[in-house]
């Protein structure tokens, strides 16, 4: 399997390049040349496999053979290990048609983890077969940070450098990233805000003199590799609902479009999906996107569902492409249209070719708060303000009653406890396996709000190419 670029023009990639590679070089996203297509009879014969299996047979079409079957599975059962429930992914009946998914038992409590705990192997993987030592630089406002630090603390031939916005992410959050003391880890926490962090990122991967010394690398959602480890619990999902012979519809909590496109993956491989519930909270460019044609980005605003809170979802272009006819030429005009102008609307061809599979709802704070609370009085589940959203958009959405209908809980509730708090009354309390969190010794360097400041820092602490 070889992987293209949305915007045409930069050279095609197999999937040990795509795994290390960031943007595309013409600033497109790359996407598997085409989709690897199940029949029927072949999802049947997926149902009842171990969580792993089940992903090396759903991933080893867009791995290819850069890695033999037999090593992809040793490196699912690795990544799927360190989870704390054996069904890795467990599914849970709310009421007669709706259904959660609980992707948060990883080592970090958020769904980030299913994709970045085998993207750390996989770097490692890769990088053992020669090459430059890998560079990653990230800004995170919390989830995406202890994720990828977990991920990757103490493999070989990685260093990372994760920058927070000083006093802006939560106690649980920070320790989560300041607690690991692999020497290949280092947290930096700048004075300013997560978006001047961001700016910092940014700039670093247009800066020569930084990307002449080092390989950098992204962890962000536009790492195919991320996507594709997400597509396998669509499939766990549906298979246990009695896919394929049975329709299903998912409810995701969206912000950068990541999760919700593997949905769209999975139902490109052929699992029967109904209907993919694209819930937003009120930073709602998506909602607007998919219900007018209107992607226009504005300013965001706080909530309580953080990872949600976005402006501009990279993965959208990755769907466009696709409704598109792949045209990467036409996408490449398109998006240099929005660059420019902070907005842009969809053609007829890409709306009504969404809306053939995807549907959208916006919960405001007040939605969030009455599905927390619908989940913990009528159905005894207490959840996290982004499930609670994609609960919302569930149960609003006009689904028919045969199809079940199964919403995506992205993050324990006990990362999010105020909020949750707030709404339901009670605190929920951290689980068992990171108990000690506050006990732990940190280790972060606090460094001013200057550009020049932070690279000096990750120049003198990375490993330069060689
Ligand atoms: C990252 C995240 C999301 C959004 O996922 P996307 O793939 O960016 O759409 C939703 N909920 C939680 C808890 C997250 O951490």
């Amino acid at each position: 399997m070889d992987y293209v670029s949305t915007r045409g023009s930069a050279p095609a990639l197999d999937f040990a390049g795509v795994t290390l590679a960031g943007l595309a070089a013409d600033g497109g996203l790359y996407v598997p040349r085409e989709w690897p297509c199940f029949t029927a009879e072949e999802i049947a014969s997926l149902a009842g496999l171990p969580y792993a299996e089940l992903a090396q047979r759903v991933m080893q079409p867009f791995v290819g053979d850069c890695l033999a079957p037999a090593r992809l599975l040793e490196l699912c059962r690795q990544a799927y290990g360190r989870f704390a429930h054996a069904a890795v992914t467990p599914l849970k009946q709310l009421d007669q048609q709706q259904w959660l998914l609980e992707l948060f038992h990883g080592p970090t409590l958020a769904f980030k983890d299913v994709a970045l705990q085998l993207l750390g192997l996989l770097f490692e993987e890769f990088l053992a077969r020669g090459g430059d030592p890998l560079t990653i630089v990230g800004a995170t406002s919390g989830d995406t940070g202890s994720a990828a630090i977990d991920a990757v603390a103490g493999r070989a031939h990685v260093e990372v450098f994760m920058i927070h916005p000083r006093g802006r992410v939560s106690d649980v959050q920070r320790r989560q990233m300041t607690t690991v003391l692999a020497p290949n880890v280092h947290n930096i926490a700048i004075e300013g805000t997560f978006d001047d962090a961001q700016a910092m990122v940014k700039r670093m991967f247009g800066d020569p003199t930084v990307t002449a010394r080092f390989h950098l690398s992204a962890v962000n959602s536009i790492n195919w590799a991320r996507l594709m480890a997400q597509v396998v619990y669509y499939f766990a999902a549906a298979l246990q609902l009695g896919a394929p012979r049975r329709e299903v519809a998912f409810a995701v909590p969206t912000g950068n479009f990541g999760d919700v496109f593997a949905g769209y993956v999975a139902a490109r491989m052929g699992l029967p999906i109904a209907k993919l519930i694209v819930a937003t909270n009120v930073n709602d460019i998506l909602h607007r996107a998919l219900s007018t044609g209107d992607y226009s980005a504005g300013s965001v605003t706080p909530t309580a569902a953080p990872s949600m809170d976005i402006q501009v979802s990279s993965n959208f272009e990755r769907l466009l492409f696709d409704l598109n006819g792949r045209d990467g030429a036409a996408l490449a005009r398109q998006m240099d249209g929005f660059e420019a102008s902070r907005a842009m609307q969809l053609t007829e061809q890409q709306r009504t070719g969404a809306a053939a599979l995807f549907t959208s709802a916006r919960a405001d704070a007040g939605d969030m708060a009455h599905a927390l609370r619908w989940a913990s009085e009528a159905c005894g589940e207490v959840i996290d303000p982004h499930t609670a959203i994609a609960l919302h958009a569930a149960r609003t959405a006009e689904i028919d009653a045969s199809i079940p209908v199964v919403t995506l809980a992205t993050a324990h509730p006990a990362k999010f406890r105020d909020a949750v708090e707030r709404a339901t009354g009670h605190r929920p309390a951290l689980p068992a396996r990171v108990g000690d969190l506050f006990e732990r010794e940190e280790r972060c360097a606090v460094l001013p709000g200057d550009y020049a400041a932070v690279v000096d820092y990750v120049a003198s602490h990375a490993v330069p190419r060689s």
